[in-house]
């Protein structure tokens, strides 16, 4: 395939210390991409995996000529990786796929079917899953319910990245320019037609779990402050609040200066702490406001989204 025609599908996943199952994978993607027709390409990113997984890449692309094989310079986390696939491939439309089978490749035809029908975005979500520990589910649980409250973004429960998007999505996806990246979140984000697919999630095919527990609250700590300034402003709640106390207590001190019952001292002391402290925290939730604006404006998301056009010189579909 040379640089200038593109691929109908891609297929895009990232591996980190994945050679037990990328053999598997690439058999049972390309058995179904053989079912779908058109042209495709499957890519993988090797995310500066300790094993043998950028070896077999070039065993398994050798085997299949769709499969494009990508090495990061090191380990840069499942989103990046993920991000580095999606920016070097180049389908019509892109399926996000993890690399060790839990996501079955074989929803595919019925993604393209929805799509079809004129959505932007289907994504799989879960409804069992299979082979992880109660903790694991206890936490995912836990992770969207928290998600769902602090964010203004409705992103849905159980979702991981399995995904088909448009061509559309994914350029915009790509020209968000925020460093710590929450994919499933910003696809959410993006909006239009986005449409849910039920599966059963599988057990890993080999190998095991990449997220222990540190780098699953890392990426929960990534989700909610992409999304949300809700933890700065609540210091400006408190700030409010203790602006009140330290009122009250100005107030209650002077009164008693003025009835006569105070130890000598206290209440200038008491008034002044009272007063002051109220007012830092104020002011530490005022900064947190700005900071809060100001960190949205830097990431620098688009401000608006056009899906299509109609009328015009342009006549239709841009
Ligand atoms: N992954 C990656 N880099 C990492 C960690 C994970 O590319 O630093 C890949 C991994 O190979 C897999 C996907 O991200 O294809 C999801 O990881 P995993 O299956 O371990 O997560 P889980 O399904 O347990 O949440
Ligand atoms: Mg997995």
């Amino acid at each position: 395939m040379n640089q200038t025609d593109q691929p109908a599908l891609s297929v895009v996943a990232p591996c980190y210390n994945e050679e037990g199952v990328l053999p598997e994978f690439v058999k049972r993607v390309g058995a179904v991409l053989d079912g779908v027709g058109g042209t495709a390409e499957i890519v993988l990113v090797d995310d500066g995996s300790r094993d043998r997984t950028w070896a077999v890449m070039g065993e398994v692309a050798a085997i299949d000529p769709r499969v494009v094989g990508v090495r990061l310079m090191r380990n840069h986390g499942h989103q990046l990786a993920l991000t580095a696939g999606l920016s070097v491939c180049r389908g019509e439309r892109i399926l996000i796929i993890d690399a060790d089978l839990q996501d079955p490749p074989e929803l595919l035809p019925d993604m393209i079917a929805l799509m079809d029908q004129g959505a932007d975005v289907v994504y799989g979500q879960r409804r069992v899953r299979e082979g992880e520990s109660l903790f694991k589910r206890a936490t995912a649980a836990a992770f969207y319910r928290i998600i769902g409250r602090l964010t203004d973004v409705d992103i849905p429960s159980d979702t991981g990245d399995f995904r088909l998007v448009t061509r559309r999505v994914l350029d915009i996806l790509l020209a968000m320019p925020e460093r710590h990246r929450f994919i499933r979140g910003m696809v959410a984000w993006i909006g239009g037609r986005q449409v849910a697919l039920q599966y059963d999630r599988k057990a890993r095919a080999a190998g095991e779990t990449k997220y222990p527990l540190m780098k699953m609250v890392r990426f929960a700590v990534d989700a909610i402050t992409a999304f949300s300034v809700v933890p700065l402003m609540a210091s400006m709640m408190i700030g409010w609040i203790m602006a009140a106390v330290g009122f009250a207590f100005f107030v209650y001190s002077i009164v008693g200066f003025m009835l006569g019952y105070n130890i000598p001292g206290w209440t200038s002391l008491m008034a002044a702490m009272g007063l002051l402290f109220g007012m830092q925290f104020l002011m530490l939730g005022i900064i947190g406001a700005y900071l809060g604006r100001l960190y949205d404006q830097n990431k620098g998301r688009p401000l608006f989204m056009i899906r299509d056009i109609v009328g015009g010189s342009g006549g239709g579909k841009q």
